[in-house]
């Protein structure tokens, strides 16, 4: 197994007429570490993977590969020297090759013998289950099988980095799950570094060492996802991942990290991972995990039942309560509609940011 780009991208701008899609993005991913970048549509996503593969060219900053720079004037690299593959969305197959052929033409300019590179072609089809497929044409596969393909094509000459530009998003529900096992495991399997761009929260968490949030062409916080999901650095980053909902408040009392709010005449126990200070509006954005059905915990309020949707492995319930609403509180048995229930909120899930009305 080969040792993984280690990638630092310093200061990255890159501006479409008044458009900043770069925004002065700075990110460093660790030799064989799986990087996911989260945000939504339009924050800067594809134009970073792209400046990394070569193909866009960034107005200023740096990107390094180990110590090599590879992105300044004369020095810049050309994407076949760059030692990375990429899995696209539309998969960006040949239509008029195999399987195989497709898979070979990315050890096209390593000239290796035809029959260690028939051996290796053999061994990527294998990898992703397509061992008996090697003939097939591109039409002859399904959208997971032409997907299996490029994910193929992106290991067989083993390179230090992989790219995924939003791979899974075409596919079923199901396929999804199983192709994300896969491009996880194979990765980590062959050592290369991973930048996996994504807007699909799940997606982001089930796959990455590391999470990147960006907005508006820049990071707002890396880390791993357990710190992402318990301490969102900002509200953007807390309402991107994920929430059940927000109450507002006022700040009764601070501490370091946890403060009490009150909401009416009643108070909740928050944490914060900004400063607030007393007597401040604030919003607590209260994660999903956050909640649950008990009258026992003391930080509890009364809620009504609104909607109730089924998950295999237990119920997913949308309530109402006097200081606002809250869906995905869980539980392994259904409540009816109209049911009275005290929700309790994980004081440690359920973040307090300064208020921001709704627009
Ligand atoms: P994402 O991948 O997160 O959806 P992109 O990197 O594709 O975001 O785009 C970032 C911003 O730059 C968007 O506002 C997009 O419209 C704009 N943009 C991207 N490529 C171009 C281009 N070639 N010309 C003009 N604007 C572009």
């Amino acid at each position: 197994m080969k040792s993984g780009h280690s990638i630092r991208i310093v200061e990255a701008r890159k501006n479409y007429g008044s458009l900043a899609a770069l925004n002065g993005l700075s990110l460093e991913i660790q030799a064989g570490q799986f990087t996911v970048l989260l945000g939504p549509s339009g924050s800067g996503k594809s134009t970073l993977i792209r400046s990394l593969a070569g193909i866009e060219k960034l107005d200023s900053g740096s990107i390094f590969f180990g110590d090599r720079e590879v992105n300044k004037g004369p020095l810049n690299l050309a994407p076949d020297k760059r030692d990375l593959a990429m899995v696209f969305q539309d998969y960006a197959l040949w239509p008029h090759l195999s399987a195989f052929d497709n898979i070979g033409y990315a050890l096209k300019r390593r000239k290796l013998p035809a029959e260690e590179s028939t051996k290796k072609i053999n061994q990527a089809l294998a990898q992703v289950g397509l061992g008996t497929k090697g003939a097939n044409y591109p039409h002859q596969l399904s959208g997971g099988e032409q997907q299996r393909v490029a994910l193929a094509r992106a290991i067989v000459a083993d390179p230090a980095l992989l790219l995924f530009d939003e791979p899974l998003s075409n596919l079923d529900a199901d396929l999804r799950e199983r192709l994300r096992i896969e491009i996880s495991t194979l990765t980590r399997e062959i050592g290369a570094s991973a930048l996996y761009i994504t807007h699909d929260q799940s997606e982001a968490f089930a796959l990455a060492d590391r999470i990147g949030v960006i907005n508006k062409g820049s990071i707002e916080q890396i880390d791993t996802p357990e710190a992402i999901y318990n301490t969102p650095a900002t509200r953007f980053v807390a309402t991107f991942t994920g929430t059940a909902g927000i109450f507002t408040g006022v700040v009764k009392s601070v501490g370091e990290e946890s403060c009490i709010v009150t909401l009416g005449n009643e108070e909740l126990t928050a944490r914060h991972t900004v400063a607030i200070s007393v007597g401040q509006e604030v919003d607590l954005l209260v994660r999903p995990a956050a909640t649950s059905f008990t009258d026992k915990d003391k930080n509890r309020i009364s809620s009504t039942i609104t909607d109730i949707a089924y998950r295999g492995r237990g119920y997913e319930h949308a309530i109402e309560t006097k200081y606002g609403s809250l869906t995905g509180v869980f539980d392994t048995m259904s409540h009816p509609r109209g049911r009275t229930m005290e929700v309790s909120i994980d004081p440690e899930r359920c973040i307090a940011f300064p208020h921001q009305p709704k627009n």
